[in-house]
């Protein structure tokens, strides 16, 4: 019997990848004729670019029939009605345009547009949504570099305490991803590091992942070494478009890596902890980057920190925990521990060891992470240092 397992793809892209300068533009071709517009709002209007976009669609011989604007880390709550007006105007396109949060509201709603009737305990399976494309498809344009969703065939939306579900499935790949850097270059520079940040830990956590393979690799490292020299170039001046460039392509070759090869320890920290404190994602995978590279190193994982230091040129595991700190020193992020490690934590805290440990991403951490105690003491040792 073939092993399940050999039947999930290790890589999916979006059919159509638009990725240079102005690459908004690709929307007059997109051939839709009634289009659904899902976008985060203010900054999208206030920069022109949801005119922009909206007239493309037009010159295309599209018509925009409705327009959403969905909260940050949106919920199933938050999604449901936007799917059932659409299932009344029945666009032919979704187009998501925004940060990751916008995007992964726009594929949700896609599911529910489609199949009203799944419901995520359903599809919490890898794999196992139903087939989409019956009504619509769907194309993501990311306004932030940093979650990948664009390329990805996952989405996350926040759940019961704030707990992220995650839904992956080869049928939420879009079917076209539009990588135009200069919607991302008016993102404020504290944005710019918190989401650049988010991608390097994805690249960097798919690289020593258990499921890593050589095309994660691959993917993982093109990304570190793009976001190591531009990721502080782009926040220190934010005008600087080449570097805007490099990591909005960056952000995206993280985020393949990451769909395929999940994430670990940071993740699964920063998500229980967000669920807690609503501290931003990319501040909180800050706060634990370093201190989980240097647990991880320390037993069991260490030939895969060695061998993705050589990879990146640089001498032993320690150097790469080192260049680690200095990019985060550059982003003024060197603090992010002391931010959001809560006091509480600093005293030992089983609950949030125990939620970070029931997170997916803990179950691909290189090192073997299973006892809340264990865990929580580890915590309290990050407090007191
Ligand atoms: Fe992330």
């Amino acid at each position: 019997m073939i092993s399940p397992w050999a039947l999930i793809p290790n890589l999916t892209l979006p059919r159509e990848l638009f990725c240079k300068p102005g690459a908004l533009a690709a929307l007059e071709g997109l051939g839709g004729k009634r289009v659904a517009l899902v976008t985060g709002g203010s900054s999208l209007k206030a920069s022109g670019a949801l005119d922009r976009a909206r007239q493309l669609l037009e010159r295309g011989g599209g018509k925009v029939v409705m327009e959403s604007v969905v909260a940050k880390e949106p919920s199933e709550p938050d999604v449901r009605p936007l799917a059932e007006q659409a299932r009344q105007l029945e666009p032919d396109w979704i187009v998501g345009i925004g940060g990751g949060s916008v995007l992964d509201a726009a594929k949700a709603m896609w599911v529910w547009y489609e199949q009203p009737e799944v419901t995520l305990a359903a599809i919490a399976k890898p794999h196992s949504l139903p087939p989409l494309r019956k009504k619509a498809r769907l194309a993501l344009v990311p306004t932030t570099s940093g979650s990948g969703s664009e390329c990805s065939p996952a989405l996350t939306l926040n759940g019961a305490q704030g707990a992220k579900q995650v839904i992956v499935s080869r049928e939420l790949t879009p079917d076209v991803a539009i990588l135009d850097a200069q919607l991302a270059a008016t993102m404020p520079p504290a944005v710019t590091a918190f989401t650049g940040i988010d991608a390097f830990t994805h690249a960097q956590e798919a690289y020593v992942s258990p499921l890593a393979t050589s095309i994660v690799k691959t993917l993982a490292v093109s990304a570190l070494r793009a976001l190591l020299e531009f990721l502080p170039r782009a926040y220190a001046h934010g005008d600087d478009l080449e570097a805007r460039e490099r990591i909005h392509v960056a952000a995206s070759l993280a985020g393949l890596a990451q769909a395929s090869a999940s994430t670990g320890l940071t993740h699964a920290l920063a998500h229980a902890l967000g669920a807690r404190t609503g501290k931003p994602h990319g501040l909180l995978n800050a706060a634990f980057l370093v201190p989980v590279a240097r647990f991880n190193a320390a037993d069991g994982a260490r030939g895969r920190y060695d061998a993705l230091a050589k990879d990146l040129g640089l001498a032993s595991a320690d150097a790469l925990i080192e260049e680690e700190g200095r990019l985060l020193e550059k982003l003024d992020l060197a603090g992010a521990l002391s931010a959001v490690l809560p006091a509480a934590s600093r005293n030992g805290d089983e609950a949030l060891a125990a939620a970070a440990l029931q997170d997916p991403c803990a179950r691909t951490n290189p090192r073997r992470v299973n006892d809340a105690k264990a865990l929580a003491g580890w915590l309290q040792t990050l407090g007191a240092s």
